[in-house]
């Protein structure tokens, strides 16, 4: 009984190196991953999932912040959008289910503008006739709106249509 079971090990464990050399084609492509590599430092890069999906980071993070988009399994540069307000580039961000764009400037800039499929709404500038400064899209729970950058130093705001903004009919 003993001498059978040791046969058997033997038997398998010289047969793995023999299984692996016969695997067929289809085994060696789902292993052989394509590599990309960060412009930044040359480290590669990495399929990450973060809160808004899966996207491109840097293997020697945190010493290299580098991120990319991932657009169907290759990295993309993310597309830059500037603030209407200062210029500052704008970044991407989340809280609980919204996902929308903060001005990387902040807490200077309060700006915000909101997500439309992976892309700031719009970064048109609308200006505010009340303060000089432009008007930006927000939306709340009855909607969008347009509001003042400044807000809340400024506080007007016009009603959106189509995503425009609606100036306010005089009665
Ligand atoms: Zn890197
Ligand atoms: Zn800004
Ligand atoms: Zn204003």
């Amino acid at each position: 009984m003993q001498e059978e079971d040791s046969k058997l090990i033997k038997g398998s464990s010289s047969n793995w190196e023999q299984e692996f050399l016969e695997q067929g084609d289809d085994a060696h492509i789902k292993t052989a991953k394509i590599r990309y590599r960060c412009p930044k430092c040359e480290s590669l890069l990495v399929l990450k999932t973060g809160a808004n999906g899966e996207f491109w980071g840097c293997e020697s993070y945190p010493n290299c912040d580098y991120t990319a988009n991932n657009e169907n399994g290759k990295p993309v540069r993310a597309k830059r959008y500037f603030c209407p307000a200062c210029q500052s580039p704008l970044r991407k961000k989340s809280f609980k289910d919204n996902v929308f764009w903060g001005c990387s400037n902040y807490p200077e800039c309060k700006v915000t503008v909101e997500d439309d499929n992976g892309i700031p709404s719009s970064t048109k500038k609308y200006p505010c006739r009340v303060c000089g400064h432009y008007l930006v899209r927000k939306k709340s729970k009855n909607g969008y709106f347009w509001g003042c950058i400044t807000y809340p130093v400024c506080t007007n705001t016009l009603n959106d249509e189509k995503g425009l903004p609606v100036l306010k009919k005089r009665r």
